[in-house]
């Protein structure tokens, strides 16, 4: 028996390089369910991954106090925080901040935040004692068109945790922001083309037209992680919708040169490349990067490419706005003062 947790399926990271700028780490610390038996077990080994280090922990009264890192001063967590800062310590990585859904027997997942300074400062919050851990609403299809006044099509039959996440992440966007979403077809599928099973969704740009689908094997793959705060968390899945809106919002300038060109007659062709050059940096993008200043992403998915960055960025700002403020201030107050949106300018129909 290697350790009193098993890790599965965890992306390797680039080894032994460290990091120089704090970042949130959404990959999923997958595990089976801890037995709170083991305790004392973990705190054995925790205590050894910690070598003295103190802990900060949150506990659900929000009171804040110094856990000194041996295994008799851990016994104050409960194990949905011991098996949190174990998981954090063997899959996470220093300056990263994780939030688990950690899996405890007989008491379902219980969501937890470890956050881990570039120095290997630990701190652990627990969720509020009162705090709201429900499903949310599910809406009808009709009820959901009804709210938000979606003009797309929602095609397919959408099964409640579709139509949940939907809601919470269109329920996240602020109206300028809605009304772009309103243009776009939504549309669902079994699984990613790609056959990637973790994949909740993706931005597709045919010309004039924007499309997100969804898929159904990537929406119900929400186990391991959440977003948000641990006494009100949402869905990863929330975090991948709102994603992709992030890319049809940076790209909503493109789209209206292509759109523009469908009546343009002969200038058409002008056009279309106003169209190529705005997909590849438009003036959202522009701004975002300078802002950015050279940073890296805020999470490791979002280094893929510079619109990939960005889409992290408004999906942080979005599903866990502390996080974002704690990775890239700077982008923090960009979003919040509602920069990217004069960025885009209005929108014409
Ligand atoms: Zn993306």
């Amino acid at each position: 028996m290697v350790g009193a947790l098993a890790l599965a399926a965890l992306a390797s990271t680039g080894a032994g390089c460290g990091r120089a700028h704090v970042f949130y780490d959404a990959r999923e610390l997958r595990h089976p369910p801890l037995q709170p038996s083991r305790d004392r077990a973990l705190d054995q080994e925790l205590a050894g991954k910690l070598g003295g280090r103190p802990v900060l922990w949150v506990d659900a009264e929000g009171k804040e106090r110094t856990l000194a890192g041996d295994a008799q001063s851990l016994r104050a967590l409960g194990t949905a925080e011991r098996g949190a800062l174990w998981l954090a310590l063997q899959g996470g990585e220093r300056g990263g901040e994780s939030d688990v859904r950690v899996r405890v027997t007989g008491k379902g997942s219980i969501p937890v935040t470890v956050e881990q300074g570039l120095d290997g400062a630990l701190r652990v919050v627990s969720a509020r004692r009162g705090g709201r851990d429900d499903d949310g609403d599910a809406l009808s299809e009709e009820a959901f068109r009804e709210r938000f006044k979606l003009r797309g099509r929602l095609p397919g039959n959408w099964h409640e945790n579709e139509r949940r996440a939907l809601t919470e992440a269109l329920a996240l966007l602020a109206p300028g922001e809605l009304e772009l979403v309103r243009r776009i077809v939504w549309d669902r599928e079994g699984r990613a083309r790609n056959g990637d099973e973790s994949r909740a969704a993706l931005y597709e740009m045919k010309g004039c037209r924007a499309v997100i689908y969804l898929y159904s094997s990537g929406v119900r793959a929400d186990r391991f992680r959440f977003v948000g705060e641990p006494s009100a968390p949402k869905s990863a899945v929330t975090h991948a919708i709102v994603h992709e809106i992030g890319h049809a919002f940076e790209q909503a300038a493109a789209r209206r040169a292509y759109c523009a060109s469908e009546k343009a007659g002969a200038r058409a062709g002008a056009l279309i490349d106003e169209g190529n050059r705005l997909s590849e940096r438009g003036p959202v993008l522009d701004e975002y990067l300078r802002v950015l200043a050279g940073l890296p992403a805020p999470t490791d998915y979002g280094n893929a490419s510079s619109h990939e960055s960005f889409a992290e960025s408004f999906a942080l700002f979005h599903v866990d706005p502390a996080a974002l403020l704690r990775t890239r201030p700077a982008v923090h107050a960009w979003f919040a003062a509602g920069a990217h949106l004069r960025a885009l300018g209005a929108l014409d129909d």
